[in-house]
């Protein structure tokens, strides 16, 4: 299989510099599939030419393999030398890493300079129509031009082959590009060749960083890049959203809104307690504040919507009064911290019984979570886009609509007070947004009117005279129908 890409804009060797390959050189690469060459045919000063030709093994793909592992790739004569696919990106990943991620130690200024680009792939394997080659390239700012080979030119009453020859143009950098293709030829192809899990979710994220959360065909990307693994789709879908590293935890420092807290300034928690708790971290302040309304509200049923690393429902978990408990999140590795926490294998199966934990995004609808006496959002909302808060809202009081609902988020206008955070700056990398108390007050009016609930608010943590508390609260109570 052969990839031509082309710079027409001069010097146009620069694409020398960031392949990391000289124009004058061939270079071989040992690949576990196979072999790989790079060769210039052409590098004069107004067009450069750079080809990288994959040679697969057809045969070393197959032997040794178990009929299960094998899946499309059973027989020695296969398509997979021939087409570009999954094998090209991996190929891509290897020859071309450094320009992939973006890295020109020679010329660093080259990385981010727009190039006039041409791509040449003389056999793409894709499923289905031609038109998703537009629906892919296009978007990305390519023109594309996709010509359906035909089974066999001999005989053309055979009608058409599943690849298609495809040029792309774009004036875009060529991190962009190779970061185009590894991700949209898997696509395209819709076979990989390869067991599917976590580690491609994180390739996808990382090379589809840039582009792919606005891109509007995300969701089949997803679908296919995932080899339609539902729930590893889900996740990436969410994670776009809510980007990378979001593990919850804030920063370390001031920041972490533990300690010099006045707390009998703590509206919620009795003087004797502080006196025993002191001194108490925000977090323990929120978990506090939240086990009263859910007392008070007698809620025998609670899901913790967005549970992180179950901290929240650890504490749930001790008290009998809740006798069913589902803790939900869309971070894998923090429920996996959750039944850690949990010490899920080894509850008797009495307290076992009572809690779940499930993975699964904020942003759609979700019949687990429906029938429930007490729903929570406990510092969530403000790690989901703002175009996606409406989502969320019709997720949880349009169709899960429990009885009672608590939403806490930080309040921006305290952040002054921490004196290591810079101004402007929210209180974790992570935040899409930190609403003042005016903001995150009229939206939960408008939500609870809209939905038919009745709203109250309520600090958490050192009450400022003028900046307020650190964490604002909102109860929601659904009214008699
Ligand atoms: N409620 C927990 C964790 C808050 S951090 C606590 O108070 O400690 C935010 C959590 O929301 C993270 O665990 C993150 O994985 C989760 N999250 C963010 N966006 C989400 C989404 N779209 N769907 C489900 N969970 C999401």
């Amino acid at each position: 299989m052969l990839l031509t890409l082309t710079n027409t804009q001069s010097p146009a060797t620069d694409l020398g510099f960031l392949l990391h390959k000289h124009p004058d050189r061939v270079q071989t690469f040992s690949l576990s599939f196979g072999e790989a060459h790079v060769f210039y045919p052409e590098a004069s000063p107004d067009r450069c030419t750079a080809c990288l030709l994959v040679a697969v093994d057809p045969v070393g793909l197959v032997r040794g393999k178990t009929q299960a592992s094998r899946g499309l790739l059973d027989q020695y004569v296969n398509d997979r030398p021939y087409t570009a696919s999954s094998f090209l990106s991996v190929a891509i990943g290897e020859v071309y890493s450094s320009a992939l991620q973006g890295r020109c130690n020679a010329r660093p200024n080259l990385v981010e300079q727009r190039l006039s680009l041409n791509v040449k792939l003389p056999a793409v394997s894709v499923r289905g129509e031609t038109g998703l080659i537009h629906a892919l390239f296009e978007p990305l700012g390519y023109e594309a031009e996709a010509t359906r080979l035909p089974l066999d030119e001999h005989f053309p009453e055979w009608g058409d082959s599943p690849y298609v020859a495809l040029t792309l143009a774009a004036c875009t950098t060529v991190k962009n590009v190779l970061s185009h293709l590894y991700v949209l030829l898997p696509v395209l192809d819709d076979t990989k060749h390869y067991w599917v899990g976590q580690d491609e979710l994180e390739k996808l994220l990382r090379h589809g960083a840039s582009w792919l959360a606005t891109h509007p065909e995300k969701e089949l990307i997803a679908r296919r890049y995932l080899r339609h693994q539902r729930s590893l789709a889900l996740e990436a879908l969410s994670r776009l959203d809510v980007p990378e590293e979001d593990d919850g935890i804030e920063p370390n420092g001031p920041v972490t809104e533990v300690g010099n807290m006045a707390v009998n300034d703590m509206a919620f928690i009795t003087s004797e307690e502080a006196a025993v708790e002191s001194p108490l971290s925000l977090n323990e302040a929120r978990i506090r504040a939240v086990l009263e309304v859910l007392h008070a509200a007698e809620a025998e049923s609670v899901v913790d919507l967005g549970c992180g690393e179950a901290k929240l429902l650890s504490r749930l978990l001790k008290d009998s009064r809740i006798g069913r408990l589902v803790g939900l999140d869309v971070s894998i590795r923090a429920l996996e911290i959750a039944a850690k926490r949990l010490n899920l294998d080894r509850l008797p199966p009495r307290v076992r019984d009572r809690i779940t934990l499930l993975h699964g995004g904020l942003t759609y609808r979700d019949a687990r979570i429906e029938g429930f006496d007490a729903a929570l959002a406990i510092e969530v909302i403000e790690h989901l886009d703002l175009g996606r808060l409406a989502a969320f809202e019709k997720v949880l009081f349009g169709c899960a609509r429990p009885r009672i609902a608590i939403v806490t988020t930080p309040n921006v206008e305290y952040n002054i007070r921490y004196e290591t955070l810079p101004a402007g700056r929210l209180r974790h990398h992570d935040h899409r947004f930190e609403w003042t108390r005016t903001e995150f007050q009229s939206w939960g009016r408008r939500v609870a009117d809209h939905h038919g609930y009745q709203v109250r608010f309520q600090p958490i943590g050192e009450i400022d005279p003028e900046l307020g508390a650190p964490t604002q609260m909102a109860v929601f109570e659904r009214e008699a129908a």
